[in-house]
């Protein structure tokens, strides 16, 4: 067995190992979550016309004074181009967006003129030259990046994207992350367990983490706790970009899941690390496939997907920021004291006079994922802490969730 390592040299080792993202064009609805392989450019200038910001009345400058009054020579709608030039005298009535017309150099809001009976129109308010325009290119120019590679594609990039005509966008190639549960205790969600039997959590867990973190998740179902099985199993998994197995990797008589990758060709670069719970999490690879092993308790799966899968895949992405953030905080609950190991307690954090307010909720160990829910957030206790007091500082880690608790 490979000897304890710690938290930063295990993370040091699995991201070196990540092989270099696959740049993929992706349909720019599906690109969400996803980061930018490449600049993305402006197509043409934005306003490809000088047009209005409002619904008004376009006007030559020199003429809009408060009181005057102006023949209307057409309605220009967004999307038409004007046939009439503003002459003296003149005006167009325009909408949000419509090109603006020859001779006016002005936009006057509608609320700030009247109708007359005659069909002219009087203004309330003067205006300055460019007053309620959107100069040509005044929001991109044509051949500019509008958008750097690494950004990561949020709603809002994706209605850039959308604006430049980006409608395959240049990111990464989703990952396929295969994962399966080991255990002879498992059976699946759907069927009632007998004594001695438990529902099979972890592999649906895992399933949806992987879908949030930007991978795509492949079921290796359930997997018995036998040496054949398991190789089958891992053989299939290899198969895929990365292979995430949980249960069968601590000490146990039937944790047979790192001499089954040893047999499948894995080269373990890993399996011990000093974190609480998580302890007997394995790391390996065999080619480009990455295989992490994860101990089977439910909140051991959840703590070690958090610290070391998320951001494997992150940066099988392209990602830039690859961790949770982890903010100081204020303690709401006492803290016991730190072990060997760096502790993660489920806690939530809601917002306080000092910042985060962070307390640990009711948790019963690393087999409770009940405890685990009521949380979010992870309590960071370093190796070795001192006990600390409600009104003590402390660091959390946020999962998701987080931000809306404390909005
Ligand atoms: P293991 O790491 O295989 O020794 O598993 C430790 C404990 O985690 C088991 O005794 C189960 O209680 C629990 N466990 C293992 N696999 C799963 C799973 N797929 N879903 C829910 N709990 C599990
Ligand atoms: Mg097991």
């Amino acid at each position: 067995m490979t000897p304890m390592i710690s938290l930063e040299d295990a993370l040091r080792i699995a991201l070196e190992t990540v092989p270099a993202p696959e740049p993929a064009d992706v349909p720019l609805v599906e690109a969400i979550g996803l980061a930018l392989s490449r600049d993305v450019l402006a197509d043409r200038d934005v306003p490809a016309v000088t047009d209005s910001a409002v619904d008004g009345v376009a006007v030559r400058s020199e003429e809009a004074r408060p009181g005057a009054t102006f023949a209307i020579v057409e309605t220009i709608d967004a999307g038409r181009l004007p046939r009439r030039e503003v002459g003296p005298g003149q005006a167009s009535e325009i909408m949000t967006g419509a090109a603006l017309p020859e001779g006016a150099d002005a936009v006057i809001p509608v609320e700030e003129t009247e109708k007359l009976d005659d069909g002219r129109v009087r203004l309330l308010a003067g205006a300055e030259a460019g007053r309620f325009l959107r100069l040509r290119g005044s929001y991109q120019r044509a051949g500019e990046p509008v958008l750097a590679a690494g950004r990561e594609i949020r709603a809002a990039e994706t209605a850039v994207l959308a604006a430049v005509g980006a409608f395959r966008v240049p990111a990464f190639a989703r990952p396929v992350v295969a994962v399966g549960a080991t255990g002879d205790e498992l059976v699946p969600v759907e069927v009632p367990p007998e004594p001695g039997q438990i529902r099979n959590a972890n592999g649906v867990t895992l399933m949806t983490r992987t879908r949030q973190a930007g991978a795509i998740p492949w079921s290796l179902g359930i997997v018995a706790d036998e040496r054949e099985a398991v190789r089958a199993a891992v053989r299939e998994g290899l198969d895929r970009d990365v292979l995430v197995l949980s249960g069968g990797v601590s000490m146990g008589r039937k944790d047979l899941v790192v001499d089954a990758l040893r047999d499948e060709g894995v080269e373990i670069l890993f399996h011990r690390v000093a974190v609480k719970p998580g302890k007997p999490v394995v790391f390996g690879r065999r080619g480009r496939t990455l295989v992490l092993g994860l101990p089977g308790n439910p909140v051991s799966v959840a703590v070690t997907f958090e610290l070391f899968v998320r951001p494997v895949i992150r940066k099988l992405t392209g990602h830039a920021r690859l961790h949770r953030t982890v903010v100081p905080a204020v303690l709401g609950t006492p803290v016991p004291e730190g072990s060997e190991r760096r502790t993660f307690l489920p806690a939530s954090v809601r917002p306080g006079p000092d910042g985060f307010i962070a307390s640990l909720v009711p948790y019963q160990g690393s087999g409770d994922p009940i405890g685990m829910a009521r949380g979010d957030a992870l309590l960071v206790v370093p190796e070795g802490a001192a006990a600390r007091s409600t009104g003590d500082r402390a660091e959390v880690l946020l999962l998701d969730g987080a931000l809306e608790a404390i909005a």
